[in-house]
């Protein structure tokens, strides 16, 4: 099985935190443990923030700072092999920062909150931000902040033209909505992957992009009692080590509580314990890949042991790869 370990590298966005807190120092304990083990990551790097960091890096000396120093690890990365690709948090357009710090506007959170010609705009920007940092022709590979990827229609022109030809969007069965964004991937195939034209829920077999799904399982609400009550009761090892705070999820914590879910194979915090239930599951399923999400920002002690334990386990008969690596197989 392909294994590809997939990051979200990213500050919060209720309440922004710091960038060494949320990105810079959980991604090097990530690289180290990478290094370790021989396995790859992916990064999928909120350009947006990027962008917005080097507008204001002239004004504000913090900024100059943390800008330095992402494109530093950002450049790390490369070079080591690891994978750069596309995550777009379209709302950044929006944002400001002054002294008191970020200012952040959600109003416009999801691409399809724009007119189509700034979708190209931003699509382009964003992309040619990264490559900045890959050279060119490398970014091929599309997340869409908060999953937001439907409807794709809209966004389609604009990411076929910007070479974009995989998407991992969807986790299957997953389904929220708020004032913010919402997603419904409640009808998505039950296959490890598949060609798609203008729903990535749709599979056509000439279908000019890919959709390799972020590999989803179902949860008890006894597990998320567990994951929270274990994160009031030792807080140092199951704490987030990012600093900020999430945009407010109305209602969702209670459904989580009382009701059986569907959510992403993650490694954020107490997720990382059901790594290899999620992948038994997929052995089961007979799917040939695994798309687990992270956010550096979300990471434990608690996750990060979990995370280093699975690699361990699974590393000698199983491929943690990139899709960078894999690009031959999505084209
Ligand atoms: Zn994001």
């Amino acid at each position: 099985m392909n294994i590809y370990l997939t990051f979200d590298y990213e500050l919060y966005f209720g309440t922004t935190g710091t960038a060494d807190r949320c990105i810079l120092h959980p991604t090097k304990i990530l690289m180290e443990m990478s290094e370790k083990h021989n396995v790859k990551l992916v990064q999928f790097v909120d350009a947006g923030y990027l962008i917005k960091l080097d507008e204001y890096r002239s004004i504000f000396p913090l900024l100059e700072i943390d800008y330095q120093l992402i494109i530093l690890q950002l450049n790390n990365l490369w070079k080591a092999g690891h994978d750069i690709q596309l995550h777009i948090h379209p709302h950044w357009e929006d944002c400001s920062y002054s002294e008191a710090g970020w200012k952040m506007n959600v109003s416009r959170y999801t691409l399809n909150d724009w007119n189509d010609q700034q979708i190209e705009d931003i699509v382009y920007r964003y992309k040619k931000k990264l490559e900045e940092i890959t050279g060119p022709n490398q970014i091929f590979a599309f997340r869409a902040g908060g999953w937001c990827i439907q409807p794709f229609n809209r966004i389609k022109s604009a990411l076929y033209t910007n070479g974009i030809r995989l998407d991992t969007s969807v986790f299957p069965n997953g389904q929220y909505s708020s004032n913010e964004y919402d997603y419904d991937f409640r009808n998505a195939p039950c296959k490890s992957k598949w060609k798609f034209n203008d729903d990535p829920l749709i599979e056509e077999s000439n279908g000019v992009f890919t959709e390799l799904p972020i590999s989803s399982i179902y949860n008890s609400p006894l597990f998320y009692w567990k994951l929270f009550l274990l994160g009031r009761l030792n807080p140092h090892f199951h704490k987030s080590l990012g600093d900020g705070k999430p945009i407010a999820t109305p209602g969702q914590r209670k459904k989580l509580l009382t009701t059986f879910t569907y959510n992403t194979v993650s490694v954020d915090g107490y997720n990382a314990a059901l790594l290899n239930k999620a992948f038994r599951q997929q052995i089961s399923a007979k799917k040939e890949e695994m798309v687990i999400i992270g956010h550096p920002k979300a990471l434990s002690r608690f996750g990060l042991l979990a995370l280093e334990k699975f690699i361990i386990k699974h590393n000698r008969a199983e491929t943690f790869t990139t899709f960078r690596a894999q690009k031959k197989s999505f084209l």
